[in-house]
């Protein structure tokens, strides 16, 4: 089965991003998507753009994406860093996801659709499998985004932009405001 350019598509990755392999654990119900890229890319500093060599990797981070057929799907990959001669040692931004972020940006779409419609954040946390804590950093982090910066098409975020924002959360006691 060609899962691996099955996933690359269903993810939307594009170079030097590519799907290395995919495990799945039935047991578990999980689906594990290991991302990798080409090792000749030239990477740039996520704060002032400049063009430079990968320099070492982060440990294997984890996101959590869409469910593929009711199986939780994560998504895997060391992301590389670069030695900026301004900034320093920084890591490079990833089309699938936030800087800190511990999901995909689908999925935090999706979360944040579902709790928009949810009466309570419990009941939108049982449909996602998700605890009330990580609901409540997707809604601040999507609301902080809302009043600060917008994604470019480029899949970065203009981090200076959101820098002084405050981080008003949709969410208080248990229930959302709309
Ligand atoms: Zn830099």
């Amino acid at each position: 089965m060609q899962d691996k350019e099955l996933y690359r598509q269903v993810l939307g990755l594009a170079s030097p991003w590519v799907v290395g392999r995919v495990e799945l654990n039935v047991e578990e119900q999980r689906v594990d998507v290991f991302v990798e890229h080409d090792s000749r890319v030239k990477w740039r500093c996520p704060q002032c753009d400049r063009e430079l060599g990968c320099h070492d990797h982060t440990e294997e981070r984890t996101w959590r994406h869409l469910d593929t057929c009711q199986f939780v799907t994560q998504l895997r990959a060391r992301v590389s860093r670069v030695d900026c001669p301004e900034h320093g040692v920084v890591q490079v931004l990833v089309p699938w996801a936030e800087p800190r972020g511990r999901f995909t940006l689908l999925f935090e779409r999706l979360a944040i659709d579902i709790l928009k419609h949810c009466q309570t954040v419990k009941g939108a946390c049982e449909i996602l499998r998700i605890s009330w804590d990580q609901a409540h950093a997707i809604y601040g982090a999507r609301g902080r985004a809302r009043s600060g910066s917008q994604r470019s098409h480029s899949g970065r975020t203009d981090r200076r932009g959101r820098e002084g924002v405050s981080s008003r959360t949709g969410l208080r006691h248990g229930r959302l405001r709309h």
